[in-house]
């Protein structure tokens, strides 16, 4: 296989993680720590995910355009903006007690 930038520059891509996953202990969307120990494709393991996406026109193997991520808030993320996947995040999980259903007062 040729042509593609990504895995030609498989080495530089593993530099590249090691060093993002050095820099960063927390996830650029959601904000919660990353255990580093969790291997793909445990949803909750770290990836390395590129600020200005590949399909945009963002360069992969630029340390400044990386941060780090769950692969779960990655996956959310897509080619949708930060926000968007914060967004997700928030419909999915930890709403608010006064929106749960089946709460009783007063009995
Ligand atoms: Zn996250």
């Amino acid at each position: 296989m040729t042509g593609n930038p990504r895995r030609a520059n498989g080495w530089r891509r593993d530099q590249l993680r090691r060093r993002v996953l050095a820099a960063y202990d927390v996830c650029a969307i959601c904000g919660k720590p990353v255990d580093k120990t969790l291997r793909s494709p445990h949803p909750l393991s770290g990836e390395v995910d590129e600020i200005v996406p590949v399909s945009r026109g963002g360069d992969p193997l630029d340390f400044n355009n990386c941060q780090l991520t769950h692969r779960r808030c990655n996956r959310l993320k897509s080619n949708h903006s930060d926000a968007y996947a914060r967004a997700q995040i928030k419909g999915r999980s930890d709403p608010p007690s006064a929106s749960l259903p089946f709460r009783t007062i007063g009995l």
